[in-house]
């Protein structure tokens, strides 16, 4: 484990050591409630395993991204929020406004979300 995976915030909450209401998780991904909702629901699905975002996906991380993207809309048809319509984002690089440099997707709903997003 390199130093920024031991002070990542996302990697400690993967591994249990930082607390998060996980509403799903799996041998690859974790779900869990963002802290600071910016929708009634707000979710973030993360991998296991960091990467600091997008630009760092590999082509061997094609099946992990792809399983990011199913497990957003199962965790959206648990919620109930899947047939009303629901929104994935992925923030990458600071002018996108990511702020926690380990990959993860937002899944938002529960409200009229307008677009394009500011
Ligand atoms: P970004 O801005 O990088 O796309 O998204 C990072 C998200 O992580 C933000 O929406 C922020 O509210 C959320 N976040 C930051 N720290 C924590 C934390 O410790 N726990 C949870 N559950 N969410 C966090
Ligand atoms: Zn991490």
């Amino acid at each position: 484990m390199n130093t920024d995976e031991r002070e990542c915030i996302f990697c400690h909450i993967a591994r249990g050591d930082h607390p998060a209401d996980i509403l799903y998780q799996d041998d690859q991904v974790v779900a869990f409630k963002d802290i600071n909702p910016q929708a009634p629901w707000h979710i973030l699905i993360i991998p296991r395993e960091h990467r600091d975002s997008l630009n760092d996906a590999a082509p061997q991380d094609e099946a992990l991204l792809g399983h990011m993207l199913r497990i957003a809309s199962k965790v959206a048809n648990h919620i109930g929020i899947a047939k009303e319509g629901y929104r994935v984002v992925i923030n990458t690089g600071p002018r996108a406004g990511q702020s926690i440099f380990h990959l993860h997707l937002h899944l938002l709903g529960g409200r009229l979300l307008r677009w394009p997003p500011g």
